[in-house]
């Protein structure tokens, strides 16, 4: 890897994406792009990341925002407890650090929602630290280069990278780090055969001059998720639609339209809201955590009056006031279309 260094260097120097938090290292904007990139393709954060700085674009800002429009303002990105630890973590470096972001590594990896990845990320790329920022794309070209046949889902291995890498960082940390990532997100791919015939490292990859890039890093067997099943209800009365806040768990405090679990029946749907005017069999949507996976059927009940355990709300301020997650945006579609 050592030789690599100064490849990798030029390359990031003529290849590097422009993006629009690459532009002045700000720490405030390395931190909510790092934040948003987990989980997320480049090409999806960009607008998000637009639409976020230009509501909140200071880190008072953030911790002065209500969790109702951040989690809003965040909507369709996922894993809303990002949005809030940012809420949580904007507050702390108010109160404890006078609003001035932190600056050493060990205090920004203090802050809520924030791991060893990001911390090295922003210690390196805005303060110049000497820290290194492992995630799967650079365990993937440190495997493919030096041809190690390692479970890189195992903690200890990505310590023994991370400490390998350390040794040969250079004094520019941050864009050594940023190479690397991006050598493993645009040449080095995770799916697909990499381009090792445009790569800056194909004279010095053990893999590739061992024919062995594609078998590398070894595939690990995902666990099994957990399936549940879902039957939303569209409940319809004049122009208003019902929501409710979830209480707790997966996606607390986001707003969803009624559900209850198991597959109903039309029958058991008609005994559910027996004055309704309207029962009619409504779309289907399979929604995929992490750990879990929803398979979700609906139905779309015309009722006569409101019920009171309901928020009684139109199409439109649906979309501009109340955070929908993902799992639920295909029926939000399906009334708007309907
Ligand atoms: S030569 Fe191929 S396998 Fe090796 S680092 Fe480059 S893209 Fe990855």
């Amino acid at each position: 890897m050592k030789d690599c260094v100064e490849l990798l260097l030029e390359w990031y120097q003529e290849h590097k994406r422009l993006l629009p938090w690459r532009v002045d290292k700000d720490p405030y904007h390395v931190w909510i792009s790092e934040i948003m990139l987990q989980q997320t393709r480049i090409e999806a954060v960009l607008s998000y990341y637009q639409r976020f700085m230009k509501s909140l674009p200071s880190i008072q800002a953030l911790s002065e925002i209500s969790e109702d429009e951040l989690l809003k303002l965040w909507e369709g990105l996922g894993y809303y407890s990002r949005a809030r630890n940012l809420k949580k973590a904007a507050c702390i470096i108010i109160d404890q650090y006078h609003g001035v972001f932190p600056s050493t590594y060990s205090d920004i990896l203090g802050l809520p929602g924030i791991g060893e990845y990001t911390a090295g990320a922003i210690a390196s790329i805005c303060f110049q630290q000497k820290e290194v920022a492992v995630d799967g794309n650079v365990m993937r070209v440190y495997c493919r280069v030096m041809d190690h046949d390692i479970n890189i889902k195992d903690l200890k291995v990505k310590k023994q990278i991370a400490n390998s890498l350390k040794k040969i960082l250079p004094e520019n940390s941050g864009d050594y780090n940023q190479a690397i990532m991006e050598l493993g997100e645009v040449i080095c791919i995770p799916s697909g055969i990499p381009k090792c015939h445009i790569c800056p490292l194909q004279y010095h990859c053990k893999a590739h001059l061992n024919g062995r890039e594609a078998l590398i890093p070894r595939k690990i067997q995902k666990n099994e998720k957990l399936e549940e099943e879902y039957t939303v209800f569209l409940l319809k009365w004049k122009q208003k639609y019902a929501i409710r806040k979830r209480e707790s768990g997966l996606l607390k405090n986001l707003w969803e339209f009624p559900n209850q679990t198991g597959f109903f029946t039309y029958e058991e749907v008609k005994k559910l809201y027996p004055n309704c005017n309207h029962i009619e069999l409504g779309i289907t949507n399979t929604h995929i955590f992490t750990h879990k996976k929803w398979f979700m059927n609906s139905y779309y009940v015309e009722i006569p009056f409101p019920l009171d355990d309901y928020l009684w709300v139109s199409l439109e301020e649906i979309a501009s006031t109340y955070a929908i997650p993902t799992a639920f945006m295909p029926f939000y579609q399906y009334l708007k279309e309907k």
